[in-house]
């Protein structure tokens, strides 16, 4: 990325991060903690996010597919590592030579890993469609599944380890419709003579207000970034710290007349004289150009309207006659605790959810990683125990592992 472009962060917090997988998963206990770090960690980072849950509680990751399931194993992450949505060509071998669990929806998912031939048997968790109609067997093909696995169990090509499947988060009764659905479908396999190490359900919603659906495993997602999954509780009221900032600096300013028109479509005049900033974020960014005219940002520790539409690379703030010059920060969204708006208002701006506004957060983004503690460490440690190498190139750095 070029000095020159302007700095547009996404400021990741990874004591935030922590803290709420601690949070979580304390909460979890005596269920696992499965963290979810599909889609570049919502936006965040998969790698050092994936790193920072697993020293704060997960013992294991949830990716969607087998791809973002091998970075993290080139990335030297050890854990379990979880993949559930594959299409025909996807890479079963590679997934069982990096010993990858993987969820399994279909026969035909068992017959393309017994035709990929790996050295290793995979483990497979078993997905039942409890009632949100994506991926996982239904109620008629389920027994079909469940005996096919049973047969390459024997035949050493899977190794039959969980029974799973997602809710619907539609409401407290139909998540209990699910968990019964999910339980049945525990007997029926039972009954074929499947034996389940493992079975999970829940997802943050339910992995928070339903103890009952944490089973052996809660696949924690959303509320470990900091973001309630509720529409009557936020982050902070769950005791959670949201852990993105985006910010960027303001670019320019300008003062301009009443009645001045502002950005595409001049849906916005400026009601007296005014001073404009602009600022280097648009929809190519993330910023959801929905929230035209109900957007707010941060600037010097005010909160102001984004004034007029949201372009593809940027927006206006008008600021009155505050004073704002260029190289000033705006925080779009942050924690919160100076004032700023948070991804939960942006998500009401915009009528979506946090998760949305945070997972949309484009590439010209960069990410910056605050508090990464255990990385430092590390490398202090390998620095210390290896000084004498220290002029190495270091090369001992492999050899130091254990
Ligand atoms: C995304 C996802 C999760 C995590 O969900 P949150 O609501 O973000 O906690 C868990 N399981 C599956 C299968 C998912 O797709």
């Amino acid at each position: 990325m070029s000095d020159a472009a302007p700095r547009r962060e996404a400021v990741i917090d990874l004591d935030a991060f922590r803290h709420n997988v601690r949070t979580l998963s304390a909460l979890a206990l005596p269920a696992e903690t499965m963290l979810a770090v599909k889609a570049d960690a919502y936006g965040h980072g998969m790698v050092p996010l994936a790193r920072a849950a697993l020293e704060s509680g997960a013992t294991s990751l949830a990716v969607l597919d087998i791809p973002a399931a091998l970075v993290l194993r080139d990335a030297g992450i050890t854990a379990p590592i979880f993949a559930w949505m594959h299409d025909p060509d996807a890479l079963f071998g590679a997934a069982a030579d990096a010993d990858i669990d993987l969820g399994i929806s279909a026969v035909w998912q068992l017959d393309a890993i017994a035709a990929a031939g790996a050295a290793r048997a995979p483990r497979v968790h078993l997905k039942i469609d409890t009632g949100l109609s994506r991926n996982g067997a239904t109620e008629e093909d389920w027994p079909g599944l469940v005996s096919a696995a049973l047969e390459y169990d024997r035949r050493g090509v899977v190794r039959l380890h969980a029974a799973w499947s997602h809710l619907a988060d539609a409401s407290p009764e139909d998540d209990a419709v699910a968990l019964d659905r999910l339980r049945r479908a525990v007997a029926v396999a039972e009954d074929l003579g499947a034996h389940f190490e493992l079975l999970h359900l829940a997802a943050s919603s339910a992995g928070i207000r339903m103890p009952e659906a944490r089973l052996g495993l809660v696949r924690f997602g959303i509320a470990a970034y900091g973001i309630s999954p509720f529409d009557d509780a936020s982050g902070r009221d769950l005791g959670l710290r949201p852990v993105m900032t985006l910010r960027a600096p303001v670019v320019s300013t300008k003062r301009v007349p009443a009645g001045h028109g502002i950005s595409y479509g001049l849906v916005y005049r400026t009601s007296a004289e005014s001073t404009l900033a602009l600022v280097p974020l648009g929809y190519a960014d993330g910023i959801p150009r929905i929230a035209t005219g109900r957007g707010q940002v941060w600037i010097n520790g005010r909160r102001y309207p984004i004034a007029g539409r949201i372009a593809m690379d940027q927006f206006v703030v008008d600021v009155g006659d505050d004073e704002v010059a260029p190289g000033d920060e705006v925080v779009v969204f942050g924690e919160g605790d100076r004032g700023e708006p948070t991804a939960e208002d942006w998500a009401g701006y915009a009528e979506t959810i946090g998760d949305e506004i945070v997972a949309r957060v484009g590439a010209r983004v960069e990410r910056v990683y605050l508090g990464a503690r255990e990385a430092a460490d590390a490398a202090d440690a390998g620095a210390a125990g290896e000084s004498a190498a220290e002029t190495d190139g270091g090369t001992p750095a492999t050899e130091s592992a254990p």
